[in-house]
C-alpha cells in the first residue's frame, strides 16, 4: 500500500463528520469493494449504497419472457452472456426454456453471436443485447458485421441502457455518486458535469483497491466542504471527451428510447434501440414480439435493493430460499449483483 493509499484508508476509518451516503452505481465497484474488504475499513458514518449498475440486475423479468417467447414460439436460437440464462422470468428462465428444448447458446460477445449466425445459416439467431454505454458499441459492431457479411438470420433483442437517466432517478437516495469509470471512459465527463449543475456530487472511480480507497476518501473530504463537487479520480483512463468514435458508432445504429429498469420503472430516454433503418436486425420487430414488463417473484426485494432502500440481508429469502445456486431474483444471479456480493463476501 502506498503512503497516499494508507492516508486515504486512515481518513475513511476515522471519519467522524456528518453521515454520508455514497452510492457505488457500478456492479463491478460493488463487487471489488466487497472483495477487497473495503467496507470493513469504513467509519460507521459512511454508508455505501449499491445502486442500479449491474446490467443483469436491472433487466426486467419481461425481457426474459420475450427471449423465452423467441426461443420456444419462434424457434430462434438465443445467444447470450451466461448470467442471463439463470435470471427468472415471469414463468421460467432461459435455463427452463432450454430444458423444454430451446436452443440457448452462451457466448462471450455479440460478435461471437454474429459468427454463430454466419456458421448456422439454417437457424434464426438473436443476441440478447443488455448493458450500458460500455457494452452497447459491441452490439453495434455485431450489426455492422452482419451487414458486411450480408446475413439476414441475425438480430438483437435489445435492452441496452444509459446511465444519466438513472443518475437523475436515484439522486434522492444518495449524497455522492461513485461514478463508474468504464462508462465515462466512453462518455467522458459531460453527464457528470450535468449532474453537478443540478447540485449532485460525484467522484469518477477506477477499480483497483488503491483507486477505490482514493475515490472514497476524496468523496468524504469534499463532502465535508459543504459544496457540490465533481472529481475525476480516474484520469489515467477517463478524459473529458471520452471516446467520440464509440459514441458515433452507437449513434449510427441506435437511437434513444424509454427503458424499463427492474424495480425503478420506466425512465425516459434511458435506453437504446436499433434505428428504423436497421429494423431487420431488431428481433422484437422481426418476430413481432410485444414488449412487456413481466412479473417478478413477489417476495423478491431486488427493486428496493437497486434503489438503495433495503440491504440484501433484510430480504427474508436471502441465503435461505435465494442463493447463487438457486437465485429467486436477478440481484443474486450476476457476480456484479448486490445480493450475490453480500452472499459471497458480506
Ligand atoms: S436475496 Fe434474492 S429474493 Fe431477496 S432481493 Fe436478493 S435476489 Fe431478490
Amino acid at each position: 500500500m502506498t503512503e497516499a493509499t494508507k492516508k486515504a484508508a486512515e481518513l475513511l476509518k476515522n471519519y467522524d463528520g456528518e453521515k454520508i451516503r455514497i452510492m457505488e452505481v457500478c456492479g463491478t465497484h460493488t463487487h471489488e469493494i466487497f472483495r477487497h474488504g473495503i467496507r470493513n475499513l469504513l467509519s460507521d458514518k459512511i454508508e455505501l449504497i449499491s445502486g442500479p449498475g449491474c446490467p443483469v440486475c436491472v433487466t426486467p423479468a419481461g425481457f426474459i419472457d420475450e427471449a423465452v417467447e423467441l426461443a420456444l414460439e419462434h424457434n430462434v436460437t438465443i445467444c447470450t452472456f451466461g448470467d442471463l440464462v439463470r435470471v427468472p422470468g415471469s414463468e421460467m428462465s432461459l435455463a427452463g426454456a432450454r430444458a423444454k428444448g430451446a436452443r440457448i447458446q452462451t457466448v462471450y460477445s455479440p460478435q461471437d453471436a454474429e459468427k454463430y449466425a454466419v456458421e448456422h445459416p439454417d437457424e434464426e439467431v438473436a443476441f440478447l443485447s443488455v448493458g450500458f454505454e460500455t457494452t452497447t458499441p459491441s452490439s453495434c459492431i455485431a450489426v455492422k458485421n452482419a451487414e458486411a457479411d450480408g446475413i439476414s438470420n441475425f438480430s438483437l433483442l435489445t435492452a441496452n441502457k444509459t446511465m444519466p437517466g438513472a443518475y437523475s432517478a436515484m439522486a434522492d437516495h444518495t449524497d455522492v455518486y461513485l461514478y463508474p469509470g468504464h462508462v465515462h471512459t466512453i462518455t467522458g465527463l459531460k453527464d457528470c458535469e450535468d449532474m453537478l449543475a443540478k447540485g449532485m456530487s460525484g467522484v469518477i472511480a477506477g477499480f483497483t483497491p488503491s483507486e477505490l480507497l482514493t475515490a472514497l476518501a476524496i468523496a468524504v473530504k469534499k463532502f465535508g466542504e459543504g459544496k457540490p463537487f465533481l472529481v475525476n479520480a480516474y484520469p489515467r483512463v477517463v478524459t473529458g471527451k471520452g471516446s467520440p468514435e464509440a459514441m458515433a458508432l452507437v449513434d449510427k445504429y441506435m437511437q434513444p428510447c424509454d427503458a424499463e429498469w427492474r424495480g425503478i420503472g420506466v425512465i425516459e430516454n434511458s435506453g437504446r434501440e436499433l434505428r428504423e433503418e436497421y429494423a431487420g436486425f431488431d428481433a422484437a420487430k422481426k418476430f413481432n414480439i410485444t414488449r412487456t414488463s413481466g412479473r417478478s417473484n413477489p417476495g423478491c426485494r431486488c427493486g428496493e435493493i437497486l434503489k438503495g432502500q433495503c440491504k440484501p440481508h433484510e430480504c427474508p429469502l436471502f441465503g435461505k430460499v435465494c442463493t447463487p445456486e438457486h437465485p429467486v431474483g436477478a440481484c443474486m444471479v450476476s457476480n456484479e449483483g448486490t445480493c450475490s456480493a453480500y452472499y459471497q463476501f458480506g
